[in-house]
């Protein structure tokens, strides 16, 4: 099945994750940090992580490099020649900006290099930020409104917030609070669940509000919970590939993928780490659909349903829908 002029919908993809190990190198010696730290063998990051915890530590190695707004340019131009060249039309892209922030860069620069960077990839692969949100550590009504309009202001659209995690239970009635306050200035919500963690953790998500999963895997263990998955139409954002990689399922064939499909649940395929975990969006595409029998054209239907579960704007869905119809019908 050739998907290389497919336009595609990636939903789930972390902006430090997208860092290949020879531009992790650059940033290394750039800020005077030590390579030989970075995991990397032969050119490449390692192919499996022990657990979660290894492959976290490894990737805050990585996202620790991202300082000033020079680094945030050439990981956000970097990405964007990635998704061009994979004819990704649409992507929405986790992007931790307090931290960066943290790091001392003047707000205006930074935003500046990552809206500079996206738009590096031409006008036919479009970005939207997800503003990446520690449940432990979520930012006030004015950081975010901040955030929102300084994307805005460089046509970078901030489209939602993603959400690592449901945090502790006594945690939820506040983050529920600020869920309702992203969904009133308009935020999609995108939650981090049942990844390695319990599905009990999804139904949490939904309960905070939340628009999609970002994983949700785990949900096949509890039955109760993947018939509200499924009932309540809340698609989760799958990475296959990196569920293999981090979290310990042997392969790909043993990825719960099957079941979730076979139950009716909504589905959007996505990377993750493309890099960290060996993959890319056309590469992840074509497994899934061998794995699930798919055909070109029921693979085309799977990125029109991204693009209808996707933050992005009105102009954008057009466009993209567009391209979709001029796809299948050359195809
Ligand atoms: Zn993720």
């Amino acid at each position: 099945m050739n998907l290389a002029t497919l336009p595609k919908v990636e939903l789930h993809l972390h902006f430090a994750g997208t860092i290949a190990p020879a531009l992790a190198g650059r940033l290394a010696q750039r800020h005077g940090a030590a390579v030989h730290d970075l995991g990397i063998d032969g050119g490449r990051y390692p192919a499996r992580y022990r657990d979660l915890a290894a492959f976290l530590e490894l990737y805050g190695r990585i996202d620790e490099l991202v300082r000033a707004p020079d680094d945030v340019f050439e990981v956000a131009s970097a990405l964007a020649g990635v998704q061009a060249a994979q004819a990704v039309a649409w992507t929405e892209v986790i992007t931790p900006i307090w931290p960066y922030l943290g790091r001392g860069s003047p707000a205006g620069e930074l935003w500046d290099a990552l809206a500079a960077g996206l738009a590096s990839g031409g006008s036919e692969a479009r970005f939207g930020i997800l503003l990446e949100v520690l449940p432990d550590a979520v930012p006030g009504p004015e950081q975010l409104a901040d955030a929102v309009s300084q994307g805005a202001r460089r046509g970078l659209p901030v489209v939602g917030v993603g959400l690592m995690g449901v945090g502790p239970p006594e945690g939820r009635t506040r983050l529920a609070q600020d869920a309702r306050a992203w969904r009133a200035i308009g935020l999609g919500l995108q939650v981090h669940a049942g990844e390695t963690g319990p599905a009990e953790n999804v139904d949490a998500a939904i309960e905070l509000g939340a628009n999609r999963i970002a994983h949700g895997i785990t949900i096949v263990r509890v039955a109760a919970i993947l018939e509200r998955i499924v009932r309540d139409r809340v698609p989760l954002d799958l990475c296959p590939t990196s569920n293999v990689a981090i979290t310990g399922i042997p392969t790909l064939q043993a990825h719960p993928i099957r079941e979730l499909w076979r139950a009716g649940a909504g589905i959007t395929i996505s990377t993750d780490d493309p890099p960290f975990v060996g993959t890319n969006l056309e590469v992840e595409l074509a497994s899934i659909a061998a794995l699930l029998g798919l055909d070109a054209r029921e693979v085309l239907d799977l990125q029109r349903r991204a693009l209808e579960v996707s933050f992005a704007p009105a102009d954008v869905r057009l466009a993209i829908d567009a391209r979709l119809d001029a796809w299948a019908a050359a195809a």
